[in-house]
Formats: C-alpha cells, sequence, structure tokens
C-alpha cells in the first residue's frame, strides 16, 4: 500500500507560478510553499474549460450531427 497520492494532487499556485502541493483548510486550500492560496485550475486552463463550455467552436458541427440522427 502507497500513501504518495498527495504528491498527485496538486493545485496551481500564481505565486509560485506553478502546480504545488498543498494544505487544505475548510474554506480554502494553500501553497505549502508560499502560503498563498492555490485555485484547482492554472489560468490557462481556465480559459480552455471556459470554451468548452461555452462551445462557440464546433457548435454547428455538433447541431449537424444531430439533426442527422433525428431526421
Ligand atoms: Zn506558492
Amino acid at each position: 500500500m502507497t500513501l504518495s497520492f498527495f504528491d498527485e494532487d496538486k493545485r496551481f499556485c500564481p505565486e509560485c507560478a506553478g502546480y504545488v502541493r498543498f494544505l487544505q483548510s475548510p474554506s480554502a486550500a494553500y501553497c505549502a510553499e508560499c502560503g498563498n492560496e492555490v485555485m484547482l485550475f492554472s489560468p490557462a486552463e481556465m480559459k480552455n474549460l471556459r470554451r468548452d463550455i461555452k462551445g462557440d467552436s464546433g457548435d454547428s458541427e455538433y447541431r449537424q450531427i444531430h439533426r442527422e440522427s433525428a431526421g
């Protein structure tokens, strides 16, 4: 049995500009290196997620597929 799973559980620290180990508190998580509050995702990943949710790219293709299967 391994206890190394914490090493894979990292979050993005804007202060360190990278993924770091963090300390979890009930309301937030903090960088183990500098104590800054950490985020689940880096700003770059956040942008990707927002684009995926908005779905402004590839949306027409998606509708076409649905129309074909419906008709
Ligand atoms: Zn940090």
